[in-house]
């Protein structure tokens, strides 16, 4: 459970027509206390903490809901929020929250958000017209102009770090472009867009048997979002974007991700989240309380047990679905019928499939260079120039990265012939019916190193083959694909490798249904099939890493690769990642979740038998070389510090930050020679990270750590001293140096 919605308070200044605490079939807010008192909170807080430490978890989200949160008023909000920085926040990193209609946001307010590090989410529907559909006060005035003076107030450059984002209820009456504008308008760190509750028994409203008004609803607005370079993230579609990548969605609301969310009630109560609040009153009560029970008694519940079975826990329709990977049923809540529970699709069955369908043939994101320039969204650059970047940002870099990789392609398409045509052409057929399968072996990090060698005349386009061919093996496709040996091998990017018995052959077919044939002798890509060898992967809580010692294209980094490795090596490379993962979690909260979803592969290099050595390469996103060390502190240092340079690399892909034309040598505290702004900016980056472990490690005494600590802050405060004033920034490098500043600032000195 990482994720806890806390109702502060129960009643709201707002009577939205649409709400599901007060409008819907739940009504068990009646009963409840008006707010949450202090007693309560500390209790809340002490569960949460309980349940940080007992399942190390790196970060916990808490979001305070209601009614409206900002009712409680100032003094009694400190208290709150007194309580869950010091309680839940010594046991681990605390990711707070509020969701809030903004009509009570004010000065006062704002700074008591950015004192404690708390995060708003503002409802808002869209333009006036679209807004006043809903969203009015008792009497039936309008609350958009005052929910407008709380959103300038969050996008004026003090309070900014305090904007969440914005949370939009689709009403398929209003212009699904003209929504997106009036948000688009206040400048969001990220757009949620809410399909309005509803059930079997009570379903979407305006929608006709027969119709599917919100994928239709969805769909423009996605077209045009594409179009416009996704200049902000939205949830609904990153989510779905990831599922089709074979990720998480990291929501509720679609995918098969198992539940991680509970919700407490102003009197204590654990409950389901709220969206059980629309299908029949009680739905969402489990029967405990945080003075009974504890957060682990909660998840034994079958209720939440049920919520987190995955795919075990739909339907026989939603089992069968062709899209259930990316759907997941939707939201749990939508699935519900009267008499029938709900072991049934999602009410918006037809709308979920619609919208997936036709996002899947919407052209992928921009890919052009001169699109990608202006592709990354200022609220992700802030806060990747924060020195993180959660889950959301990487999938950001991940996707641009994916868009980089597949024009290069394209460029490369244009000049093949014979069999490389011919694995292109299969490589297009497979994207329309299994693009996870393309996906997966267009975004390895190495079809990016290869194609940047084949563009500038340095290889051929042999590869094209090996990415066919491994396509089609992990599609499973009826087809043959002719893939030539390289001294002896044939190798299939994130599959593995085959040693021929004959180095001599000149060609093999490799067929999608896993077996490969040459004119005299073939075999099956099974695991103790002779001379193949699959790639090893290591699964490391939320990460599955590959470990890459026979790509042909890894020598791409400063030091040479090693491999292959025998199986001792592998068992190695396991326990030294797994034994450094902790460290991570433990050291670097700020950038686990990066990594998590950001890393697939590393590549073993050469060990120099005396210092440490890591790499990273600019064209082989998510790969980080890394020499063996059987130290875990170590091990997670470069992890983390080789991230840093793999996330700022893709962001200069998108942005540039420094001038080209800066000469600028500038010298630093980690090298005895002067380096160029780009060089200086991505040791900044990565020395920060390291510093930032270093912190936390003196934080908990650990010998030494104290020192480590103050050598690399002093090393990157200094060279970010010396970059400002330097004059080879860009304005965007001068936004993102002065974020990296005011992170390092905040430590102790
Ligand atoms: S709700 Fe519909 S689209 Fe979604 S998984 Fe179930 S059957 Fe498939």
């Amino acid at each position: 459970m990482r994720q806890f919605v806390l109702k502060v308070h129960e009643l709201c200044n707002l009577a939205c027509d649409h709400c599901y605490v007060y409008e819907h079939a739940d009504q068990t807010w009646r009963d409840r206390p008006a707010t949450m008192s202090v007693p309560v909170v500390q209790r809340v807080a002490a569960r949460i903490a309980e349940h940080a430490v007992r399942h190390r978890l790196p970060q916990v989200g808490v979001v305070l809901h209601g009614g409206e949160p900002l009712l409680l008023g100032p003094a009694r909000l400190r208290e709150i929020l007194t309580v869950l920085r010091s309680t839940v926040g010594a046991a681990t990193a605390l990711d707070l929250r509020m969701q809030t209609n903004g009509i009570r946001l004010d000065e006062t307010t704002a700074e008591l958000l950015l004192e404690f590090g708390v995060r708003a989410g503002v409802s808002l529907d869209g333009d006036r017209a679209a807004n006043d559909r809903h969203r009015r006060y008792r009497n039936g005035a309008s609350s958009h102009e005052r929910t407008l003076r709380g959103l300038a107030l969050l996008r004026s450059p003090r309070y900014r770090p305090a904007y969440a984002g914005i949370l939009c209820t689709i009403d398929v009456r209003n212009d699904p472009i003209a929504v997106y504008e009036a948000l688009l308008e206040q400048e969001p760190p990220r757009i949620d867009l809410l399909l309005p509750h509803a059930t079997w028994d009570d379903p979407p409203p305006h929608a006709a048997a027969g119709t599917t008004p919100y994928a239709d609803w969805l769909v423009r607005l996605h077209r045009r979002w594409l179009a416009d370079g996704r200049p902000v993230p939205i949830r609904l579609f990153d989510a779905l974007h990831a599922t089709a990548a074979g990720r998480d969605s990291g929501v509720e609301s679609v995918g098969i991700d198992r539940g991680e969310l509970a919700v407490v009630e102003t009197d204590g109560s654990w409950e389901q989240p709220d969206s059980m609040k629309t299908t029949f009153h009680g739905a969402a009560a489990t029967g405990l309380t945080v003075f009974s029970a504890s957060a682990d008694d909660l998840l034994a519940t079958p209720a939440m047990r049920r919520r987190q079975a995955g795919l075990d826990g739909l339907g026989a329709t939603c089992r069968a679905c062709p899209v259930v990977t990316r759907c997941g049923g939707g939201l749990f809540a939508h699935r519900f019928r009267s008499g029938a529970g709900f072991a049934n699709p999602s009410v918006y069955c037809a709308d979920l499939k619609g919208l997936i369908s036709a996002m899947h043939s919407d052209p992928p994101s921009t890919v052009s260079a001169a699109a990608g320039r202006s592709a990354l969204p200022g609220p992700v650059l802030d806060e990747l120039a924060s020195g993180g970047g959660d889950g959301a940002c990487i999938a950001h870099l991940t996707a641009a990265q994916e868009s980089i990789n597949r024009a290069l392609l394209v460029a490369a398409s244009e000049s093949l012939t014979g069999a490389a045509a011919a694995a292109w052409s299969l490589l297009a057929e497979l994207d329309k019916d299994r693009p996870d399968a393309v996906r997966r072996v267009l975004t390895q990090p190495f079809t990016r190193a290869w194609a940047v060698r084949l563009l500038s005349g340095r290889d051929d386009p042999a590869r094209l083959a090996d990415l066919a061919a491994a396509a089609a093996v992990i599609a499973g496709a009826g087809t043959e694909v002719a893939v030539t040996p390289r001294d002896g091998r044939v190798h299939l990017p994130t599959l593995g490798t085959l040693t021929l018995p004959d180095a001599g052959v000149p060609e093999v077919l490799v067929s999608g249904t896993g077996t490969v044939r040459w004119p005299d002798g073939g075999t099956r890509l099974a695991p103790d099939s002779p001379g193949w060898a699959p790639t090893a992967s290591i699964a490391l809580d939320d990460l599955t890493v590959r470990l890459e010692d026979a790509d042909p294209y890894r020598d791409c980094h400063d030091w040479p690769p090693a491999g292959p490795l025998t199986p001792g090596d592998r068992r190695a490379w396991a326990a030294s990642l797994r034994a450094a993962w902790p460290s991570v979690l433990s050291d670097a909260p700020e950038q686990a979740a990066g990594l998590a979803g950001g890393l697939t592969t590393i590549t073993p290099l050469v060990p120099d038998g005396v210092t440490l050595r890591s790499a990273t390469s600019r064209q082989a996103y998510g790969a980080l070389g890394i020499a063996l060390t059987p130290d875990p502190a170590a091990m997670a240092v470069m992890l983390v510090h080789e991230f840093q340079h793999t996330k700022l690399g893709a962001v200069l892909d998108l942005i540039d930050l420094v001038d080209p034309d800066a000469t600028v040598l500038t010298k630093v505290g980690w090298r005895p020679d002067p380096r160029p702004a780009e060089g200086v900016l991505q040791g900044i980056y990565a020395h920060l990270a390291v510093a930032d472990m270093w912190r936390h490690r003196a934080a908990r005494g650990e010998p030494g750590a104290g020192g480590h600590y103050a050598t690399y802050r002093e090393w990157t405060a200094a060279a970010i001293g010396e970059l400002s004033t330097s004059g080879a920034l860009t304005a965007p490098g001068r936004r993102f140096m002065d974020r990296l500043a005011a992170t390092i600032e905040a430590w102790p000195g």
